[in-house]
């Protein structure tokens, strides 16, 4: 299968903005082991703002466009550094790319931007995919990973976007009410799903639910399934790619 898994802020870092090095640690075990078993996987990684706050040990998150990309441009070498570490302890190559929204708009650069993802993919490399936040401006970006993680997956015909979260998937209502309920399953976004998203969720994740069902929205109507799933517990992944029922899973339009 040829995946693309998007990792949270939320799922790489504590509350406090620092590295959860043990969840970073077993999810890049696992993902190694599901390349091992001859999967194509392919990361939406976000978390560099959050890492450069750790790094720079700010007392909060930036609210600031030129502290966020200095953060962002900090925390990318960060979170590149601290893949790298892990992937090689499995003996898996890593490569960056940062892309913004006028290169998937170019039919140019995103032609090349699909060439070198496939070349990657051939040479068993493990492509580590974020937005360019340094000069994404309003006009440019594409504004949050979730939408990124449903444009890569489109753009190299992937079986299946898995979209980590800090949640277990898509509630009927705010999960922080006591009688929301896990939605398991979603053949078709309709409006009063699309309602369900609400507004933000976590102090250090960006999108919320309202950005994975416009990510839902771009996936799905390609036909590519997409699932939601707690990032806390990286071995959920194989029961995922087993086709277990985890999560939420948006069926693709076939
Ligand atoms: P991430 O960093 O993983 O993208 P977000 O914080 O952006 O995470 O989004 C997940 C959050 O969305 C959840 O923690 C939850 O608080 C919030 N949320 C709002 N509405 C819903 C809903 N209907 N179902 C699930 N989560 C929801």
């Amino acid at each position: 299968m040829r995946v693309v898994i998007k990792i949270g802020t939320s799922t790489l870092t504590h509350a406090t903005g620092k590295l959860n090095i043990r969840r970073v640690e077993k999810l890049c075990r696992v993902i190694s082991d599901l390349k091992n078993a001859g999967n194509e996987i392919i990361l939406v990684s976000s978390g560099a703002i959050g890492m450069g706050v750790g790094k720079l040990m700010l007392s909060e998150k930036p609210t600031d466009m030129p502290t966020k990309q200095a953060c962002a441009a900090l925390g990318q070498c960060e979170l590149m550094y601290v893949y790298d570490n892990e992937f090689s302890k499995y003996n898996h190559n890593i490569a960056q790319i940062l892309i913004t929204a006028a290169d998937v708009e170019n039919e140019e650069n995103h032609s090349n931007f699909r060439n070198t993802l496939f070349k990657l993919i051939e040479f068993g490399v493990l492509p580590v995919i974020n937005e360019n936040d340094t000069i994404s401006t309003a006009e440019i970006s594409i504004g949050d990973n979730d939408t990124l993680g449903a444009i890569v997956a489109t753009s190299l015909e992937a079986d299946l976007l898995i979209l980590l979260s800090d949640i277990d998937g898509l509630y009927d209502k705010n999960p922080s009410e006591p009688d929301a309920k896990l939605i398991p399953e979603v053949y078709e976004i309709t409006t009063e799903i699309e309602k369900m998203g609400g507004g933000k969720g976590s102090t250090l994740g960006t999108g919320g639910m309202a950005t994975k069902i416009h990510a839902a929205q771009i996936a799905t109507a390609k036909g590519i399934d997409m699932v939601i799933a707690n990032g806390s517990d990286p071995d959920l992944l194989y029961g995922i790619f087993e086709g277990e029922k985890i999560g939420t899973r948006f069926y693709g339009r076939k």
